[in-house]
């Protein structure tokens, strides 16, 4: 596939978008002799004329459809494939020659200066070029033409605005070794300015130093055995790290290592906006709006690894289920708002008697709720229970509509994971559930123990 190069062609207002003063005062040139009728004749442009244009001009004769290039300037052939003097264009092959000459000939045929400015095809230092062609005579009545062409863009200038638009992290290190071959550490290579800036340093004063020496972080960064594995094995691996910079910052980075011949380039995401994202998004999904508690989704999450550790252990656990005694009435007769904050009482009491790390407590839905313990067999789970009861007596919020007592009360089914029930745990919740329609039956206010 022979794509075009990517190339722009200007012919009218060049001195608007030309920056060059070369290109400028060889246009002017041009455009003064132009006025004087005639076109500029190619003698104007001999060697002694232009001495510091001249490494920079090329100048071509047509020859039928082919051009000669009758000079070629050094510093053009410095950054190209060498001194193309005495050869054609098509010399050059490919899509490069048939740009050239489109344009050339273009020139000639609109007696007009072009500016073309292209992506270099063939240069490794250059990324594009500029090029002004301006059409010439000779005496002897044959078509010339002058070129001038500079190198617009550097690759490694390039690199460098990538390198500092990038909102990555960037460090390229180099291992490097003394002159008896003791192993020094890493150099810094290149470094970018979202490095410096998440780091706190000033400058890119780092290259050329021993990062562990002049990055006060690389240490904490701790990734030294990842940057000699990656380098080693020549293929690139991901870490992430939580690192308290020396500014006191905490900061979660994705940190990506690439292999270099001798090296590695480290970037790092600071990952730490995601993260606390992450960790919002993830208490939205797992608790209960109302009362801070777990929900219900979090609760049967737990529920399912607590039974699979349990069966692992033999550890024994205890599953509690609580419901607010004749909560419907209290609604109705304190209000809705009065019956929320009863909830959130509640929960408070449940979690201050449930108080171990491991203990979930959960709202699994109106004013019902689900207590699991590791770690806990029935008569563990049966006396905090008792002491819940207890507890909420002494609280003794008032329920005036209450059949059972003056105050709030609730009434709790409890059962304990035995090892040869079903790997599922609905028979867990069944049997707690059938123990709470118990406590519920025999007069509310109570616990009952699943049989
Ligand atoms: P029992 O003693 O048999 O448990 O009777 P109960 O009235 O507590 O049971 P029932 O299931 O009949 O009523 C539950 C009530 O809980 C009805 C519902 O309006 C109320 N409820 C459920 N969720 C909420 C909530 O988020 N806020 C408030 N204020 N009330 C709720
Ligand atoms: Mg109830
Ligand atoms: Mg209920």
């Amino acid at each position: 596939m022979t794509t075009q190069i990517w190339h722009q062609v200007i012919r009218h207002g060049i001195e608007n978008v030309a920056n060059n003063p070369h290109v400028l005062e060889l246009l002017q040139h041009w455009q003064t002799a132009r006025m004087a009728q005639r076109r500029p004749s190619v003698a104007m442009f001999h060697a002694g004329r232009w001495p510091e244009l001249y490494p920079r001009l090329m100048l071509l004769r047509r020859e039928g459809d082919e051009f000669v290039y009758g000079h070629y300037g050094a510093e053009i052939a410095r950054h190209s494939q060498g001194d193309m003097t005495g050869r054609k264009v098509s010399d050059f092959g490919g899509r490069l020659s048939a740009f050239f000459l489109a344009t050339y000939q273009d020139a000639l045929a609109h007696d007009q200066p072009i500016y073309t400015v292209h992506v270099s095809d063939r240069s490794l230092s250059v990324f594009t070029w500029e090029r002004l062609i301006l059409p010439l005579d000779s005496q002897d009545g044959a078509d010339w033409l002058l070129v001038y062409g500079h190198p617009l863009q550097m690759r490694h200038q390039l690199l460098e605005s990538v390198l500092d638009a990038t909102s990555d992290a960037l460090l390229a290190l180099r291992r490097v070794h003394d002159a008896q071959g003791v192993d020094l550490g890493w150099m810094v290579l290149v470094i970018n300015p979202a490095f410096t800036e998440m780091f706190g340093l000033v400058s890119r004063a780092l290259v050329g130093h021993l990062v562990h020496e002049a990055l006060a972080d690389w240490a904490a960064l701790n990734v030294e055995a990842e940057c000699l594995l990656t380098m080693a094995s020549a293929t690139p691996r991901a870490v992430t790290r939580v690192l308290l910079t020396s500014q006191n910052l905490l900061r979660y980075l994705d940190i990506q290592i690439r292999p270099l011949k001798d090296g590695v380039v480290v970037s790092l995401t600071d990952a730490t906006d995601l993260h606390e994202a992450q960790k919002r998004l993830r208490h939205l999904a797992t608790t209960d709006a109302l009362t801070g508690l777990a929900n219900r989704r979090e609760f049967d999450e737990q529920l399912h690894l607590e039974v699979q550790r349990a069966r692992r252990s033999g550890e024994p656990l205890a599953l509690v289920m609580a419901d607010i005694d004749a909560f419907k009435a209290y609604n109705d007769h304190c209000g809705h708002a009065a019956g929320d904050d009863c909830l959130r009482q509640f929960a408070l009491a449940m979690k201050s008697v449930f108080a171990r790390e491991l203990d979930v407590v959960a709202r699994y839905g109106g004013e019902e709720f689900a207590i699991l313990l590791p770690g806990t067999g029935v008569e563990g789970a049966f006396n905090l229970t008792e002491r819940l009861l207890q507890r909420l007596q002494r609280e003794a919020l008032p329920h005036p509509a209450s059949p059972v007592a003056a105050v709030v009360t609730a009434s709790f089914g409890i059962t304990a994971f035995g090892a040869r029930d079903p790997d599922d745990e609905i028979h867990l919740l069944r049997r707690a559930d059938r123990a709470l329609y118990e406590a519920k039956q025999t007069g509310r206010n109570r616990v009952c123990l699943a049989r």
